[in-house]
């Protein structure tokens, strides 16, 4: 994960499906290039070249608002928070790591991979439906929009590298774990 947060002009974060963060290096060229400016620092970090040094950047704003497309990408991590990490099949909650992506109507049929074809699905199943085309998921698959995702996101935990994050990122406290970076000077 990286160390710094950047958030749009309007104070919020870039995104929240997935958190928009960059690394610090890329933090400390946009703020040379004055793309962004810098809202908060780690007062503990500093990184030197051999003519310069730099207190790390911890979040920073655009300094123009940046319009961004708010489709969400079809990936296996947008589709398993779709589905709330719940097989749609039995609605069983195992680890992600245990969920797999199942084709509801099956590829031989010509079932298509994306958001109204595919669902999470835990690997038992997955394995138990095989090819077989009249096996339902619980809800119909349909594409989420963005806020729905990030709705859904928020129910799960994030892990973040500052406490100061919290002033620009409204996640539930009970969810929120810190993480401060490992510092490379
Ligand atoms: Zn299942």
């Amino acid at each position: 994960m990286s160390d710094t947060l950047i958030l749009n002009a309007d104070g919020n974060p870039l995104s929240v499906v997935p958190i928009s963060v960059v690394s610090w290096m890329t933090a400390i060229r946009l703020a040379y290039q004055h793309k962004v400016r810098v809202i908060s620092s780690y007062e503990d970090w500093e990184v030197h070249s051999p003519s310069c040094t730099w207190q790390v950047p911890s979040i920073v704003m655009c300094t123009e608002y940046v319009k961004w497309s708010r489709q969400v990408k079809y990936n296996r991590s947008n589709i398993l928070l779709r589905d709330m990490y719940t097989c749609q099949l039995c609605g069983a909650k195992p680890p992600a790591s245990q969920l797999t992506l199942d084709h509801v109507v099956p590829r031989v049929h010509g079932g298509k991979t994306n958001w109204t074809n595919i669902v999470a699905a835990c690997k038992k199943c997955n394995h138990d439906k095989g090819h077989n085309r009249k096996v339902r998921p619980n809800k119909i698959p349909m594409k989420p929009n963005y806020y729905e995702l990030m709705a859904k996101r928020m129910k799960f935990p994030v892990t973040i590298r500052d406490p100061e994050w919290l002033t620009f990122l409204s996640w539930p406290e009970d969810k929120i774990e810190i993480r401060p970076p490992r510092k490379v000077v």
